[in-house]
């Protein structure tokens, strides 16, 4: 009885794994004609039917290297004469640099493989670099993108909505929607930096424009912040999904200017992860909501140089891991189950792992980062009600511990079914975000 009690949750973890973009087993509608969907099965439900189907033998989820680190870089303009050091650089010494990572065997990943790694869905290679782009420019187009794909790199571009040319701020370096539909067409990924690129903070001076079309320098606060702020994150991130017809789940904060409250109105915004300046190596466990980058500059040659030596150096730096199963953990939501709520109770039992440090259990969950948990010794159990719909058909948590000087740590993933969700609770919600 529990050998088929523990095999249930691995069958349907499985759907999971190879659904192509998490799509709930009970929700998925159409089916996919992706050859790696092909073992999904048709009805979903966890009846008996599942009983019924042949054996996959030798079929285990993706198991991904949690030692792996990765760099994000950030650049601005590409121009052959530097005439503002904080921001620019040349196009030979972007060359040289994206050749160095290819020399040194780090390699260039999409950001959106990083954060499929940060939710235990996918590996990546042990070193790898995320470039990305600041502000939209010009020379990101014309100059940048050719290098890149001299070396086959794909790379992010960070746009805020009022620098591309047109907007209040699009002068003459600023790229066009045209040209970022292009890169979009090209696989390159767009994500947002804001609607107007500054301070997020409430408070602080920012440059407003008054119903009668005048600039003002103003301190927001109260209701007038809470607008500009959703405009910053929630306005910009809509503009970029419905002009470029994308999903936007990144935010790369201007100047890193952020606190606790924007973090989270970004992540009811629903993005996943959101990125600083402060560059550092990303580690399976950094959190999802500040997300250090190198950000170089021609002034500053030595960043690069430090990043690409810390990453070089850093082979052992991970401590060891125990991977224990969720199915040992008596987990809600159970691997694999699909609840019909946006707001679940998660819940696990640690009692089995052994003596818990006290102060040592973390959970994490995606689209949340780490949550504050309640743990209980006594009982061994760890639990978090989550009180921010969650918006993906899909939600990875892991938990975390010290145990006699060891990390374990257990991820699993469950199932949201939206519609289930919404219809109970006759959500007024206009816009439906993909
Ligand atoms: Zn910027």
């Amino acid at each position: 009885m529990m050998i088929r009690l523990a095999i249930l949750p691995l069958i349907l973890a499985l759907n999971f794994s190879m659904c192509k973009r998490h799509e709930s087993v009970a929700n998925s509608q159409q089916v996919s004609s992706s050859p790696t969907s092909a073992t999904t099965t048709a009805g979903g439900s966890p009846g008996p039917g599942l009983a019924g189907a042949a054996p996959s033998p030798k079929i285990t989820k993706p198991v991904v290297d949690q030692t792996a680190q990765t760099l994000i870089f950030c650049y601005h303009g590409l121009v052959e004469k530097v005439r503002f050091p904080g921001t620019q650089i040349t196009p030979a010494a972007f060359e040289a640099q994206m050749k160095e990572l290819k020399d040194r065997g780090i390699t260039v990943i999409g950001m959106q493989d990083l954060l499929a790694w940060k939710r235990g869905e996918k590996n990546i290679p042990p070193r790898c670099a995320v470039i990305s782009f600041d502000d939209g420019l010009k020379s990101q187009y014309e100059v940048a993108w050719p290098i890149m794909k001299k070396f086959g790199y794909t790379f992010t571009m960070f746009i805020y909505t009022e620098g591309v040319r047109g907007g209040l701020f699009g002068g003459g370096e600023a790229i066009t929607w045209e040209q970022l539909a292009d890169m979009r067409d090209n696989g390159i990924d767009v994500e947002a930096h804001s609607a107007t690129h500054q301070d997020l903070r409430e408070g602080h001076p920012v440059t407003i424009r008054e119903p009668d079309g005048k600039k003002v320098r103003k301190r927001l606060t109260g209701s007038e912040y809470d607008q500009f702020l959703q405009n910053e994150l929630v306005g910009c991130k809509q503009l970029l999904e419905q002009r470029l017809g994308i999903k936007v789940n990144c935010f790369a904060v201007p100047y890193g200017f952020y606190n606790e409250h924007v973090k989270e109105i970004a992540r009811n915004a629903g993005y996943e992860a959101m990125f600083t300046v402060y560059g550092q190596p990303i580690t399976f466990t950094s959190p999802l909501d500040s997300l250090g980058r190198y950000a170089i500059e021609a002034n500053k040659p030595k960043v690069f140089a430090d990043a690409v030596k810390m990453i070089g150096t850093s082979s052992g730096g991970a401590a060891a891991v125990a991977e224990v199963g969720a199915a040992n953990l008596s987990t809600q939501p159970a691997d694999g189950e699909t609840v019909r709520t946006a707001l679940p109770l998660i819940k696990a039992n640690l009692s089995g792992v052994g003596a818990i440090e006290p102060g040592s259990v973390q959970m994490r969950v995606s689209g949340l980062g780490v949550v504050p948990v309640s743990y209980d010794p006594k009982t061994g159990i760890v639990s978090y009600q989550v009180t921010q719909k969650l918006r993906e058909n899909a939600c990875t948590v892991i938990v975390s511990a010290k145990s006699e000087g060891k990390k374990v740590e257990a991820h699993w993933t469950f199932g949201i079914d939206a519609t289930a969700a919404a219809a109970a609770k006759a959500s007024p919600s206009p816009t439906v975000k993909k």
